[in-house]
């Protein structure tokens, strides 16, 4: 199998996710060429041929021009896949990239087992497979799903690739969201509140439990969208990605999206009802208890400390 995994920079700098894509490869045992649209002051540490495109004239996107030099990427490398990240850029490009070279396309791939992809499925309750029957397919992959095992290492055989902005579609720009409430990737404590607490008013709980300890409250997504708490809490790949000293997640499960925000903690406390919970497959500590009568215990015990 040969992929051609498309690496990604944001002013200037190669993103990590880059990374993620040759791991994606590894897994697979595929040959493996890269394609990037930045800069040759921070190249990819790879083993292989990397096809790079001058960002300053290129743009580190532009939509029809990036198509179009992937597209001669492909006729010349003859790939069986084309590997992009899912993430803004990876959203974007794929399926216009799949629609050129008619294609499958298959997004948020999380594994691949038995020749198939594996997709997250019903909220990431359940997983499903897919084998594209396109001759090239174009697949992105859930950010964190996949990862080296140490440093990246490698010296890139670097082939330049150029081409000219067209008029027409026009990329303006990243900008950084705006950061409201609680910047969490500086907290060494943090206790996050999951779907598990079970309704609003058990927040202010989890939220003395955090403040007892001494760190800040974290959330997952369905407490953030629900409403409980603010979005700039929310731990995950949809939200912030943190590595604090202690990290106690509260009926938190432990899907893949929560645990690419987390992962990099470094000591893991998870209580939960149930046992079985992935949570437990990350955690240092797995206490299997209803957090609404283990966190009252905890605050007085840590007061009283
Ligand atoms: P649940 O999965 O419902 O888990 C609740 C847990 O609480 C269960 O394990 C249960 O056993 C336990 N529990 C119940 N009652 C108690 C009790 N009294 N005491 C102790 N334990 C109890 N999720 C994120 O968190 N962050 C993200 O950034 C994010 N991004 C996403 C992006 C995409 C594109 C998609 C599709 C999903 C994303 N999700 C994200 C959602 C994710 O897939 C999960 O649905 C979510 O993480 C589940 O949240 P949870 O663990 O709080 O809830």
């Amino acid at each position: 199998m040969k992929a051609l995994l498309v690496g990604e920079y944001r002013q200037g700098k190669l993103l990590d996710g880059t990374y993620e894509t040759i791991a994606f490869a590894q897994k697979l045992g595929a040959e493996a060429v890269l394609f990037a649209a930045g800069s040759e002051a921070d190249p990819p540490r790879f083993d292989g041929k990397v096809y790079l495109a001058d960002a300053a004239q290129c743009g580190e996107y532009n939509p029809a021009l990036h198509v179009k030099l992937l597209q001669e990427v492909v006729s010349q490398e003859n790939p069986d896949l084309v590997v992009l990240c899912h993430s803004s850029y990876g959203w974007d490009l794929a399926p216009r990239l799949a629609l050129a070279l008619k294609a499958a396309q298959v997004s948020e791939v999380v594994d691949y087992a038995d020749g198939a992809f594996v997709l997250p499925a019903c909220n990431a309750k359940l997983r499903r497979q897919v084998r594209p029957k396109s001759k090239v397919a174009v697949v992105t992959l859930q950010s964190g799903a996949f990862n080296l095992s140490g440093e990246p290492t490698g010296n890139p055989q670097v082939e330049k690739v150029a081409g000219t902005v067209e008029e027409g579609m026009s990329f303006v720009g990243y900008e950084a969201a705006e950061k409201g409430g609680v910047d969490l990737s500086r907290a060494e404590i943090i206790v996050t509140a999951g779907r598990g607490i079970g309704k609003p008013e058990n927040v202010a709980l989890i939220e003395s439990l955090a403040n007892a300890l001494g760190g800040e409250m974290g959330a997952s997504r369905p407490v953030v969208d629900a409403g409980w708490v603010d979005h700039s809490r929310q731990v995950g790949s949809t939200g912030q990605v943190v590595s604090p000293k202690v990290y106690v997640a509260c009926g938190v499960s432990g899907a893949i999206q929560h645990i690419s925000g987390m992962k990099k903690s470094g000591f893991v406390v998870a209580i939960n009802k149930d046992k079985g919970a992935p949570i437990g497959e990350v955690a240092d500590v797995l206490v299997v208890a209803d957090v609404l009568q283990l966190a009252p215990a905890l605050i007085s015990a840590l007061q009283e400390g």
